[in-house]
């Protein structure tokens, strides 16, 4: 048994785990190991990837490309390949990853099982809407391939189905042509929630990436707009890595509220002051968190959650306007907090999180009773606001709100592999 925790570090708990690395060897030790879930970097931050005394196929070892054709952009590779590793081999040859999250150290399967977004959504929509093909192996031994268009029910059931209908073994990708790894980036600072609407709407029909960052100390909902698209800088020096780490786990939160007035506070007016474009590379734009590794450590013995919420465009502004406010009079909170609309657009999977709307996410250091307290009073604003919290990032939400907020779980449930449990399944589903 080893202990295994997920990125919020709420506990650590014993799981059997199982490497898989040999992808024609899988369907037989599926068959072989049941009642387990697919592990990839761990990179959710609750129990979407956990099951405590369980099973966890850990894919890592499945980590090889298997073709790119440098003519289309199409890759086919194994599931635990990291977003990084596609990016390094690609972006050379004019080719880039169409939909990446807020950190690359994600496997492609991770990827798909939470169809993952990044700031583009109103472009690109979320990364299921690329992957042309995918390998499931079930735990009765069977292997499916879907894709949009063969098994498609399959499919759509898998992209967001956090890891209930199989383990995805490979997936074929269509990558999208870029010119180089150079943005032109541009910060504008805003006073309020109006102001970020406009900003938004303004900016998506020009600009490719957009995201901000909100003030949660400031119920005003000041913040920085940052927007980018890709362009060609030809060549430049890349920025050198900074492998930095947080060396050690803190004996309280270092995030709390005699560090966030003061760091929210610089933050905002150093990104003020910086105000215009730039050209940058995409690593520090797309993953900023990135460049301290293990920074969740941040956050002491007893971890975090995250509170990631997505609700009407209609509603957005009123119901984001009231979570900030609950937010800033409870002091809680962390300076790790994004504000972002996604584009009109469904998305494919039965289970996806993203769907029209605006999406807050928030970092809490976890102080017990006080902490839930506060996430009980965000979902009756989130009920009444129709909107519904993000699986990758749970471990906490009640039920009715997770029924309400998947219409189509019903539908799915019909594709679930009954070899396959995780602590969120049981949790939400009762299995
Ligand atoms: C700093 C940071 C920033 C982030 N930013 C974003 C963001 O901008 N947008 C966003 O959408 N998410 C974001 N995330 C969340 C992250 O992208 C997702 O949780 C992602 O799914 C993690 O991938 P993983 O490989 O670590 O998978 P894990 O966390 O290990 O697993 C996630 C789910 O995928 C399943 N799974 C993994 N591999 C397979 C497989 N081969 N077959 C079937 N199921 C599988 C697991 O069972 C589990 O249900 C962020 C996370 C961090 C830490």
């Amino acid at each position: 048994m080893v202990a295994v925790s997920s990125w919020g570090r709420l506990g650590s708990w014993e799981h059997q785990v199982l490497a898989l690395s040999d992808r024609n060897q899988i369907d037989k030790q599926l068959l072989q190991n049941r009642l387990g879930i697919a592990y990839g970097m761990g990179r959710s931050y609750g129990d979407v990837c956990l099951n405590p005394e369980g099973m966890l196929w850990n894919t890592r070892g499945l980590d090889r490309f298997i073709s790119f054709d440098q003519n289309t952009g199409r890759l086919l590779c194994e599931a635990g390949v990291l977003l990084r590793d596609i990016q390094k081999l690609s972006i050379p040859r004019g080719w880039i990853l169409p939909v990446t999250p807020g950190t690359q150290f994600v496997t492609v399967g991770g990827a798909i099982a939470n169809d993952v977004h990044g700031k583009n959504h109103h472009v690109s929509g979320s990364f299921g809407d690329h992957v042309q093909r995918i390998k499931l192996a079930r735990t009765d031994g069977s292997i499916i391939e879907c894709g949009p268009e063969v098994l498609p029910e399959w499919f759509f059931a898998t992209v967001g189905g956090i890891g209930l209908t199989g383990v995805i073994v490979e997936a074929e990708i269509q990558l999208c042509r870029v010119a180089g790894p150079w943005l032109n980036a541009e910060t504008v600072p805003f006073t309020d929630l109006e102001e970020f609407f406009r900003l938004a709407d303004e900016s998506e029909a020009n600009w490719e990436h957009t995201v901000s960052w909100i003030d949660c100390i400031s119920d005003s909902g000041r913040g920085i707009f940052m927007r980018a698209n890709p362009i060609d800088a030809g060549s430049r020096s890349e920025p050198k890595p900074r492998n930095l780490t947080m060396p050690f786990v803190p004996p309280f939160s270092l995030v709390n509220r005699f560090s966030l007035r003061p760091f929210n506070m610089a933050y905002f007016n150093r990104n003020k002051a910086r105000q215009g474009s730039e050209i940058v590379h995409y690593e520090p734009f797309f993953y900023p968190l990135d460049n301290l590794l293990e920074w969740n450590r941040m956050y002491g013995p007893r971890g975090f959650f995250q509170y990631q919420s997505v609700v009407p465009r209609e509603v957005g502004s009123d119901a984001v306007q009231q979570m900030l406010t609950e937010i800033a009079h409870s002091g809680e909170g962390s300076f790790l907090a994004v504000l972002k609309t996604f584009g009109n657009r469904q998305s494919v999977g039965m289970m996806s999180f993203p769907r029209p709307g605006v999406t807050l996410a928030l970092d809490f250091p976890n102080r017990g009773e006080r902490t839930r307290k506060l996430f009980e009073r965000l979902d009756a604003i989130l009920r009444e606001a129709g909107g519904r919290i993000y699986l990758a990032k749970d471990a906490r939400m009640p039920k009715d709100l997770f029924e309400a907020g998947y219409p189509r779980l019903e539908e799915f449930l019909r594709y679930r592999d009954p070899g396959i449990s995780s602590s969120l399944s049981r949790r939400l589903i009762g299995n």
